[in-house]
């Protein structure tokens, strides 16, 4: 079969590599559907930042079941979402069901080879079914959408209360409409990025210029108090002082970027989180337990209902042009949102539906003449 490998930092090759072996008694082989790009696997190819190459990527992924053991609830052609994790059955944070917080847990597409391939086996409790009728590039995305849920169901939602997403990138897209799902009455949204914050307000958010001075633009639509949550999703130092900074008091600061560089805490900042008695709530991850009731499940219940991914996919280009699409992001030549790979033959035959994603994100050729050229002026970062 072919897959995407990630030799070393910047090199990824387009070749065969041998069919995936069985996990675990109860392994399910899948066919892959569709997988996205992270921020970390961009970072994994041009940061040097894998465990180890090589490396197949890929953890945001979609699948179409082929091959289940006796007895499964998954039939061949069933549509599946995959939870990346695989849970250390000896991790006492496991036996909580919060198998993301232990150390020695594996991982698609960072800890073991992912989902940039045409097949993968995956142990039958990792699979989330996902009706006929999603697109397998949307239920691609279902991996970033649990993760913001999981971030944003850190904090209670007050009777009448303002949230903050600092940062529209796909992560912080997700983020905003799961607080506005969850019931906060107003939703800001701030990005330096002019694109991202007309599509933010396509959406109905009320969007604020981040080139500008974010704090003050929020206290200004706030009557001066600050919004009671502010998720930090733009990964940068800058914003997470922003975020600490906005929150009024008794407000949360969510931290979902993993932030690029050290954050420096002046004085005066300190003390008024003092004054303020801002808490300040990390999130990592997901989760898939308790089933029946997970956040996956909640994830996939919304899909088209409230929850739209559609408008945040940027681009879908096929898997044998992975090595040209990093080293565009990687270096920023194209303007981006979300990058789906389309990999099953039915994911790209989804593509002709106009629904599926925006008529710019759905050419399949990655070249001068395609993504290059569709992209608008470039935002000052991704
Ligand atoms: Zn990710």
């Amino acid at each position: 079969m072919k897959a995407a490998v990630l030799r070393e930092q910047g090199v990824i090759s387009y070749t065969d590599v041998p069919e995936p072996r069985p996990v675990g008694d109860r392994s399910v082989l899948v066919r892959i559907g569709a997988v996205g790009v992270c921020g970390s696997d961009v970072l994994r190819y041009g940061r040097g930042k894998a465990y180890h190459y090589p490396l197949v990527l890929g953890h945001e992924f979609s699948a179409i079941v082929e091959e289940a053991p006796a007895g499964s609830r998954f039939a061949p052609g069933d549509r599946v979402a995959v939870f990346p994790l695989l849970p250390d059955p000896d991790d006492p944070f496991t036996r909580i069901g919060e198998a993301a917080l232990g150390r020695g847990y594996d991982y698609y597409g960072s800890r073991r080879d992912g989902a940039m391939s045409e097949r993968l086996h995956v142990p039958e409790a990792n699979l989330v079914p996902v009706p006929g009728n999603v697109p397998l590039v949307h239920a691609a995305m279902v991996e970033p959408a649990a993760v913001a849920l999981h971030a944003v169901l850190k904090v209670r939602v007050p009777a009448s209360g303002t949230a903050l997403v600092i940062g529209a990138g796909p992560i912080g897209a997700l983020a905003a409409q799961w607080l506005r799902l969850l019931g906060w009455t107003r939703v800001l949204v701030a990005d330096v990025d002019e694109r991202k914050r007309r599509l933010m307000s396509s959406l109905g958010f009320e969007v604020v210029d981040a080139s500008g001075d974010t704090v003050a633009a929020v206290r200004d639509l706030t009557g001066g108090l600050g919004v009671d949550c502010a998720v930090e999703a733009g990964g940068l130092p800058l914003t997470l002082l922003q975020a600490l900074d906005v929150v009024a008091p008794l407000g949360t600061v969510i931290m979902l970027g993993d932030i690029n560089g050290d954050v420096t805490l002046p004085q005066p900042l300190v003390s008024s989180l003092l004054r303020r008695e801002v808490r300040v709530q990390g999130t990592w991850n997901s989760k898939i337990t308790p089933a029946g009731r997970s956040e996956w499940e909640m994830v996939v219940t919304c899909l088209g209902h409230g929850l739209e991914v559609a408008p945040l996919i940027s681009h879908t280009p096929s898997l044998a042009d992975a090595d040209a699409v990093f080293d565009d992001l990687v270096n920023r030549r194209v303007w981006y949102n979300k990058v789906v790979f389309a990999v099953a033959d039915e994911a790209r035959a989804e593509l002709d539906d106009p629904g599926v994603a925006p008529a710019a994100a759905r050419s399949a050729a990655w070249s001068a003449s395609g993504a290059r050229a569709s992209g608008e002026p470039l935002g000052a970062r991704p």
